[in-house]
Formats: C-alpha cells, structure tokens, sequence
C-alpha cells in the first residue's frame, strides 16, 4: 500500500486539527486480513532495509510513539520489533520521571536514549509527555523544580520551540524522525479498558489513574493538537494514526518505517574490489 504513509502524514502542522481525524477510520481498508498481509510484505521489506541501515552506519531512525492509555503503543511496538533484527533496534520506554531526572532539565532523560548511527531507536513515549502531562495537571508541574520565574505563561511555546530546535538538530545530524500519535476514541478507551478489568491475564496492566485521566480527555487533545501544530515539519513528521482498529494502526506504523527507510536510499558499503581479492587469496591459502 504506496499511498497510506503519505495519508496521515503531517509536515506542516499550523491549522492541523485533530477533529479531522476519525479514530475509527481505516482508509478504505475493510478487511483485517487484507490489512495483516500487506503488512506482512512491508515486514518482510523491512528486514532487508534494516540490513543496509546497519552496514552503512551513517543514519539512525528514531521512531517516537504517543497515545492516550490502552491506545496501543505496546502491541505496535512489539508488532515493529517482530519484523527487525534485534541487535540493530532498542525500546526505550518513559515512565513518570524519577528523582535524578526530575533534578535535570526536562530533555535529559531522552537524549541520552538516542539511536547510534546505523540503528532503529523507538521511544515508547517521549518529551512530548513533558507538554502534556504537567500542562494538563500543574501539580506535576511544581514537581519538576523549575526555579518559579522560569515558569510563565510562556513556558508551554518555550517547550515546544526546545522540541523543535531538538528534532531539527538531529535531523541535521544524520536522525531521521518519525512521530505516531496512535488515535483513539474514548469510547475505544473505555471499551479496552474494561477489557483490562475483565481479563484476569490482563488484570495487571489497570491502573486506577487511568480512569482520573480520562476526565481531562479534551485537556489532553488541545494538548495533542497544540504539540503537532507547533512540531510537525519536514524533517520529523507526525502520523496521527487512527487507532480504533488495532491491526489498522499496526499496518498504517509498519508502512511509514518501511516507506521512510526506502527513501533514505540506503546501500550496502562497497569495498574495494583489490581488497578483496587479496582477502580471498589469503583464505584459500590457508587449510
Ligand atoms: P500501559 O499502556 O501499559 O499503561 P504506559 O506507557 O501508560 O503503559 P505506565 O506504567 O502507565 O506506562 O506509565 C506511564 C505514565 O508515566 C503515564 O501516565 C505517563 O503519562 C507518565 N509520564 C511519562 N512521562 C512523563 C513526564 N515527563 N511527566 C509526567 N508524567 C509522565
Ligand atoms: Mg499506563
């Protein structure tokens, strides 16, 4: 499927409005299975393109993954992994921060979890946590010991200004970025969320904050929407993937990296063809 990475594509953020996009939505695509084997073939494009990112080494993707809880970063991050080799990717995955990193500049955590050239580095959230939750929950906010006349009305454009500067930096230098903001409704939310409750395999994945937060649900969205307005751009795209249907989102994630990987024309080092045949020459030698 050529066109499904450019469809949620977002480059240019200024009158992006989440409204626009239906969580159910899935491009036309009815059939689940229909969605899992074309998934299967970006999977299979994927490993070979994997290769030629780690035999070049000289790029890194960086794929950043956000959504409300129960959205779905879990199973489309495992769905990801499945189709690379290991050696060459790392989850790097953020949690409410702790003591040490609440002592450093937001940014500190996530920087010191980049991809080395050559690699695949996906963040299960990211920095953007760091306009959401202490935006919608100033609480959080006072815990994150920013000296009182640093923290004005201001501090959400500075933030977001930080981010792009960041992601325009690393672009620079060789990061290719790609953001999903995994889309879904609130009913979905609800809908999976029970699901947690009635599972008993699944029990351990509820948490009680989960349901607090969703009374800040629109907090969250004009959130959302204000992060993507303001960081989408050329170099780190967002994806606002709609996410209703789990096998869509996983299909709509695997065509972006593989779409993405592609256009970095990506090639296996050449070596001198001297080299090896003197190397060839020597093995045979030997018994
Ligand atoms: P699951 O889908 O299994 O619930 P999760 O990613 O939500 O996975 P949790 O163990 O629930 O994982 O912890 C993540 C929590 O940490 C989220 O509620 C998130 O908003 C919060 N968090 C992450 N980064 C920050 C941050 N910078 N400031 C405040 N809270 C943060
Ligand atoms: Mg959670």
């Amino acid at each position: 499927m050529k066109s499904l990475h450019k469809h949620y594509r977002i480059a240019d953020g200024q009158r992006f409005e989440l409204a626009s996009v239906d969580p159910a939505d899935t491009c036309g695509i009815d059939d689940a299975d229909r969605g899992r084997d074309l998934r299967k073939q970006n999977t299979e494009a994927l490993l070979e393109l994997q290769d030629r990112l780690y035999a070049e080494h000289r790029w890194s993707l960086l794929l950043i993954f956000q959504a409300m809880d129960a959205g779905g970063k879990d199973g489309t991050i495992r769905d990801v992994m499945s189709g690379l080799n290991p050696q060459g990717c790392h989850v790097a995955s953020f949690k409410v921060p702790s003591d040490e990193e609440l002592d450093h500049d937001f940014m500190w955590r996530y920087l010191r979890r980049l991809p080395e050239r050559g690699k695949i580095g996906i963040f299960n959230r990211s920095y953007y946590e760091d306009v959401l939750v202490p935006r919608v929950h100033r609480e959080v906010m006072d815990k994150q010991r920013l000296p009182p006349r640093l923290v004005s009305k201001q501090l959400w454009s500075q933030r977001l200004d930080a981010i792009g500067n960041v992601e325009r930096y690393l672009s620079e230098n060789g990061v290719v970025i790609c953001k999903f903001f995994l889309h879904i409704s609130k009913q979905e939310q609800r809908k999976r969320l029970l699901a947690r409750l009635d599972d008993p395999q699944k029990n351990w994945k509820f948490d009680v904050g989960d349901i607090q937060v969703r009374r800040f649900w629109k907090d969250y969205m004009r959130c959302y929407q204000d992060a993507i307005r303001a960081t989408a751009s050329e170099h780190a795209p967002w994806y606002v993937i709609p996410a209703d249907h789990k096998w869509f989102a996983r299909l709509v994630v695997s065509s972006v990296v593989t779409a993405t990987l592609a256009g970095l024309q990506l090639d296996y080092p050449r070596i001198d063809a001297r080299k090896i045949a003197v190397a060839r020459k020597a093995l045979r030698a030997t018994p």
